[in-house]
């Protein structure tokens, strides 16, 4: 690392991986791994990941009816004397163990499926008052609750939660468990300096740091956990100023520098033209004209390319890259998964390989010695284009000569990221790809000042594909259409969500809908989620895209870009909970093909209105933008920027529909900060370093004083 970009060991702590906490083993931190964000480098999520998991409602249990007014189905709080023990018969276990306790009101039976007796023994003495707390349910005019969560006894009343937070939680792990992590990850927060300007803490009423995420995980009230309260609205504000002054530092360092003029003579593009198998549409035409002009001028180009799924973008990105290579310099394509990036690598290589091109990709799966190969080449301007993810950020890759940087599919990448990998260039130019159709109004909040080229029409030959709702209810219809599909020879993809709330949701997990559909049809299946290495998902891709296996269950790794052309099924489950523009993006996996295609939208009834209306929008039009639009209509705009859906979002504790006012006032505190003290050598400058680290943004720092 370069001097002065060491992060302040004050974070040490907080940058830590959570096995380092006693009682977080290996699995619990793998299990971890499927909520929170996991680092490139890092095998496991950070300390810092567990205190930024914010519970989002609470358990109130405040309420004390007495057993004969607790209402049915509401969590109570009872304070019962017990009086007898009804075990279950010997060797029936599946009858419940009994403990029937009362109050000045009535009796109550609590009830314990597989219990040791002598815990509850222990638990539950005869004779004792106790506080025991759950949801309460009415049998036959008869009240009982069924394993309590919490029974405590009279002296120890003390300990009883009476609001518990409950947080968004993962197949595998229980409240109990998350809970206690949290707690710890929470321990080890410290008191950091202040980088909020006094006059706007004391006009928002803003928490410290340290005491904003206690308060946070520490609700005495639904209020506490609400977006708007003063906690949160001060971590949004904190993730969103770090956003801003990094983009601003950026955007600096970029305009200190001026662009280049790209002028090729064509060759390379014409030999690239030659090989790829179809002729370039109208619209791609015109995209790469705006391209092209950009690049013969002496600014810096900052362009987005938008354009729907399928629509064509690699060959326009490809030819644009081409014409800085025929002008001596190299491209660079960042793509946010290693899935993507292999797939880019495999697409375009051929092309670029016969236009006597050299290409590599560099993923953090490259090591070792062919790394440094890589590197080295790289270096001596050996490569022309390198594919890769964010690896390709790192401080040892180095260009000779980077003239243009590709980013895809954006929206998985910060902002901030997307500036960063340009600045690998000392005069570069920049090209994002999007297949996110963001309508006009959000594209200045999501990317900054950028020009747009949009890609509106697809290539010819595309078969619409035919969207149907299907109440869960009929899954078996789903599964026998599936089979005879798959007998056809066809090939299926069968989407689940992550499981991301409680438990309680009984949201079906890809594994339990493998083993299902395992058993429902015999014909060779693959199963793909975000917990496999990533080998081992590109080798099942790989099989699916070989027809190896037909039938493919997955979560939404699958969501980008990933191109099989013969699959002509979709199915996905529990589509209401999945935002249009994930939907249209999955939905865009088929169709690819000759085959005639079809989306199978399966939900969970009962809809609400704004669900009901969601889904027949994608029955009606296949035409991302309208479905933008008309999502952003329903749902306001975070949702449509996916950073609520996507576990990769850009802003973690922001939310852009709630907290507006905030980046408005972030990005003047931003601009100001780096009008008065642009090398943050102030003592708030200082604190702001570290904030910068605290959300990752930490590679503007490296921008402070180098060049
Ligand atoms: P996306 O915009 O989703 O990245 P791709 O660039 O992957 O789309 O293109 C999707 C498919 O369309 C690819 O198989 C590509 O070869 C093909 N394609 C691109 N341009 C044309 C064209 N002008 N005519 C026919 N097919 C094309
Ligand atoms: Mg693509």
């Amino acid at each position: 690392m370069k001097d002065g970009v060491m992060r302040p060991p004050v974070l040490d702590p907080l940058f830590a991986p959570v096995s380092v906490i006693d009682g977080i083993g290996p699995r619990l931190a793998r299990t971890l791994a499927n909520l929170l964000p996991v680092p490139e480098a890092m095998e496991e999520p950070r300390v810092l990941g567990l205190a930024f998991h914010l519970p989002h409602s609470i358990i109130d249990r405040r309420k004390q009816p007495g057993v004969a007014l607790a209402p049915e189905g509401a969590i109570v709080t009872l304070k019962v004397r017990v009086d007898r023990h009804q075990p279950s018969p010997r060797g029936r276990g599946n009858v419940p163990y009994r403990v029937f306790a009362h109050d000045e009101t009535g009796e109550i039976g609590l009830v314990f499926f597989h219990a040791k007796a002598a815990w509850l023994e222990r638990a539950l003495p005869v004779g004792e008052t106790v506080l025991v707390s759950g949801r309460v349910e009415w049998f036959n005019g008869r009240p009982t609750m069924v394993h309590p969560d919490h029974i405590v006894s009279e002296e120890n009343a003390g300990s009883l939660p009476l609001v518990e937070p409950v947080y968004p939680l993962t197949a595998g792990l229980s409240g109990k468990v998350l809970r206690k992590a949290v707690l710890s990850a929470l321990e080890r927060v410290p008191e950091l300096p202040e980088w909020i300007d006094p006059h706007l803490l004391a006009k928002q009423d803003f928490p410290n740091f340290r005491e904003s995420l206690e308060r946070l995980h520490a609700p005495r009230d639904a209020a506490d956990v609400d977006l708007q309260t003063p906690a949160r609205r001060r971590l949004a504000y904190d993730e969103l100023l770090s956003g801003q002054l990094a983009l601003g530092l950026v955007r600096r360092k970029m305009k200190k520098t001026a662009g280049r003029v790209f002028k090729g003579n064509g060759e390379i593009a014409g030999r690239i033209r030659e090989t790829f198998p179809y002729s370039l549409t109208d619209a791609q035409e015109r995209a790469l004209g705006e391209i092209r002009t950009d690049q013969e001028r002496p600014e810096r180009m900052l362009r987005l390319l938008q354009g729907d799924v399928g629509s064509g973008k690699t060959i326009v990105a490809l030819l644009a890259m081409a014409n800085v290579i025929e002008a001596g310099a190299q491209a660079a394509m960042m793509a946010p998964t290693e899935i993507l990036a292999r797939q880019h690598f495999a697409s375009i290589g051929p092309l670029v390989e016969a236009a006597g091109l050299t290409i590599r990709i560099l993923t953090g799966r490259e090591k070792g010695k062919a790394r440094e190969e890589t590197l080295a080449a790289l270096k001596a301007g050996e490569i022309d284009i390198l594919v890769g993810t964010h690896a390709l950020f790192q401080e040892s890759v180095q260009f000779r000569d980077l003239g243009l940087a590709v980013v895809d599919e954006q929206h998985r990448f910060g902002v901030h990221q997307r500036l960063m990998l340009s600045s690998k260039g000392q005069h570069s130019d920049m090209l994002v790809m999007t297949a996110t159709p963001i309508p006009r109004t959000l594209v200045l909040t999501a990317y900054g000042d950028m020009d747009v080229s949009r890609l509106d029409t697809k290539p010819p030959g595309r078969q619409p594909v035919q969207t149907v709702t299907v109440p869960a209810g009929r899954l078996d219809e789903v599964v026998e259409r599936a089979r005879s599909a798959m007998a056809r020879g066809e090939k299926i993809y069968w989407i689940c969500p992550l499981v991301e709330e409680n438990d309680e949701l009984k949201v079906v997990s890809v594994e339990e809908r493998f083993d299902a559909l395992k058993k429902a049809i015999d014909a060779p299946m693959g199963i793909v989620h975000g917990r496999m290495k990533g080998e081992e998902k590109d080798a099942v891709m790989q099989a699916f895209k070989d027809g190896e296996i037909r039938l493919l269950v997955a979560t939404t790794v699958i969501e980008v870009g990933v191109d099989v052309p013969d699959a002509t099924i979709m199915v996905i489950e529990h589509a209401e909970r999945f935002g249009l523009a994930q939907l249209h993006q999955l939905r865009g996996r088929v169709g690819r093909g000759t085959g005639r295609s079809t989306c199978l939208l399966l939900y969970k009834e009962p809809l609400g209105e704004v669900a009901h209306a969601r889904l027949a929008i994608m029955r009606e039009t296949e035409d991302g933008f309208r479905i933008a639009e008309e999502d952003l209509k329903l749902r306001g705009e975070g949702e449509v920027l996916g950073t609520r859906q996507s576990g990769s979002a850009s802003y973690r504790l922001a939310s852009l529909a709630d907290h507006a006012d905030l980046l408005e006032v972030a990005r003047d505190d931003a601009r100001l900060i780096i009008e008065t003290d642009a090398d943050l050598d102030t003592e708030r400058g200082a604190a702001l370093r570290i904030l910068l680290y605290l959300f990752e943004r930490d590679e503007a720092i490296r921008l402070l004083r180098a060049g």
